[in-house]
């Protein structure tokens, strides 16, 4: 227990002990998750509102664990960014992504974009620029087909270092967009100097959308303010046609949820109607 800092009087807590012991066990099984290659990347689609295409792919991590079976996120992904991992982790996933976007262009997969979540934590360290340039530049797959989504939460404080590095990648050509929105604070001022180009609306407005009377002009004061700020609109969490439906005549311009279909692993996307393929 000493060793993650948990103070003298709590040494003997047999839960808090356990509680270590299971903290250290996920720490060196997450390490060794990197050596092994024990992470995969899962692809949802994001579809055109209008025609139902898809138009791009959003990667979400998994783990195959050798003892506890597939993982998600929510199993590992708050340690490694407490831990030191996130950086390793978010290298992993840029590749895996850069990878298969090189890959479904060599198919002749029509698509436009694949996107990568980045953690605050990884503006931290100052190499995430570079990570990004190195995945792109490997697989040789053009900027302008990555997005990254950073979530509204990276916002609070304004930080000159973030700035620089949010515009460095939208220099590169790369796509960034707002996730989550509407669950953060972000004003319309600090919207409009961010180098962002897509916003995200946030699961939970969807969820409420057919149920709670207020959702519906929240969601319009999104709308608005995307539009004020011509950023495309992304609407997240879409599971009924009647959801799909408002958002639509709301404005919204791509949907994504598990009404078109959950994160699924490459070879299932591939066979997602809504694909383009050919060319
Ligand atoms: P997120 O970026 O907001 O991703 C959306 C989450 O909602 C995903 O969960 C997705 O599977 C789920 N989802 C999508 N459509 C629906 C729907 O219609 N209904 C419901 N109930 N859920 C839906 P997942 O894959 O478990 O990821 C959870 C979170 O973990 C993500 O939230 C993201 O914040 C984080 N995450 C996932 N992959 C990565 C990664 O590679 N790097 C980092 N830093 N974070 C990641
Ligand atoms: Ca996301
Ligand atoms: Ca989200
Ligand atoms: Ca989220």
């Amino acid at each position: 227990a000493k060793a993650y800092g948990r103070g003298r009087a709590q040494l003997f807590n047999p839960t808090l002990d356990a509680e270590a012991r299971t903290l250290a066990q996920l720490l060196a099984d997450l390490r060794q998750a990197l050596v092994r290659g024990e992470f995969v990347a899962h692809y949802q689609p994001r579809v055109n509102a209008g025609d139902g295409r898809i138009t791009s792919a959003e990667a979400l991590i998994r783990w195959h664990h050798p003892q506890r079976g597939l993982l998600f996120p929510d199993a590992f992904i708050a340690v490694a960014e407490s831990y030191g991992l996130i950086a390793p982790i978010g290298r992993w996933i840029l590749d895996a992504a850069c990878q298969q976007m090189a890959q479904w262009r060599r198919e002749g997969i029509d698509i436009a974009r694949v996107s990568v979540n980045v953690s605050a934590v990884q503006f931290e360290s100052g190499e995430l620029v570079g990570q990004v340039q190195n995945a792109l530049e490997r697989h040789a797959v053009p900027p302008a087909t990555l997005e990254l989504e950073i979530t509204e939460s990276l916002l609070v404080d304004e930080n000159d270092a973030l700035f620089a590095q949010l515009t460095a990648l939208r220099d590169m050509g790369v796509t960034l967009a707002l996730d989550d929105f509407g669950t953060g604070y972000s004003s319309m001022a600090a919207l409009r100097k961010l180098p962002i180009d897509v916003m995200k609306i946030d699961r939970s407005f969807v969820i409420d959308l057919e149920t709670d009377a207020s959702a519906l002009p929240a969601v319009r004061a999104i709308v608005a303010l995307a539009q004020a700020s011509h950023l495309h609109l992304v609407a997240e969490g879409v599971e009924t046609e009647t959801q799909a439906r408002m958002l639509r005549e709301l404005g919204c311009h791509e949907l994504q949820g598990y009404l078109y279909s959950r994160p699924v692993e490459p070879s299932k996307f591939l066979q997602l109607p809504g694909l383009r393929h050919g060319a």
